[in-house]
């Protein structure tokens, strides 16, 4: 029943996105700059769950230094989205509050500031840069059919008064 691999007995495939150093499956943060930590794997596993799988995708090379600001999301949902993003380049990323906004923790509103280790700080910025551009040219362009059906809409309830008023003056 013994794995038939390479029979390294420690097994560990996570690391510090700060530091890099690595950890066993059973920490959760680093000791040293108590950051959570990514999965790196070992390299031919298959990926257990979907968060492995996601982690797996971080490539060693961006590891390492200093955590440093590159981006700063206005909710979860934003922020969660830039993660996403630089982690399709193998990019780790963490995301914390903040600073300065007084929003309890367990809600998802509030700015989130996101870090990547100093190492892929360079290729992050390009990236974000990149798609902040893109991204732009599609919400402008849905602004205007929003825009008509509001003013339709207004015009169906100023219709609906009037109407109303007729039928008060015939009785
Ligand atoms: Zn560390």
């Amino acid at each position: 029943m013994s794995s038939n691999g390479d029979g390294t007995g420690a097994v560990e495939p996570l690391a510090c996105p700060t530091c890099a150093r690595k950890y066993p499956l059973t920490e959760r943060f680093c000791a040293d700059c108590e950051m959570p930590l990514v999965y790196v794997g070992r390299g031919e596993e298959e990926p257990i769950t979907a968060a492995h799988e996601r982690a797996r995708k971080v490539k060693p090379q961006y590891l390492g230094g200093e955590l440093v600001k590159v981006a700063m999301g206005s909710n979860l949902a934003e922020a969660e989205l830039i993660q996403g993003l630089l982690l399709e380049e193998g990019i780790p990323s963490v995301q914390r509050r903040t600073r300065g906004f007084d929003v309890p923790d367990f809600l998802a509103a509030g700015p989130r500031d996101i870090l990547v280790p100093v190492a892929a700080y360079e290729i992050s910025r390009e990236l974000l840069t990149d798609t902040a551009e893109h991204s732009l040219e599609p919400a402008a362009a849905g602004e205007r059919p929003l825009r008509l059906l509001v003013g339709l809409l207004i015009a169906l309830a100023i219709a609906a008064v009037l109407v109303w008023a007729i039928s008060q003056l015939a009785t």
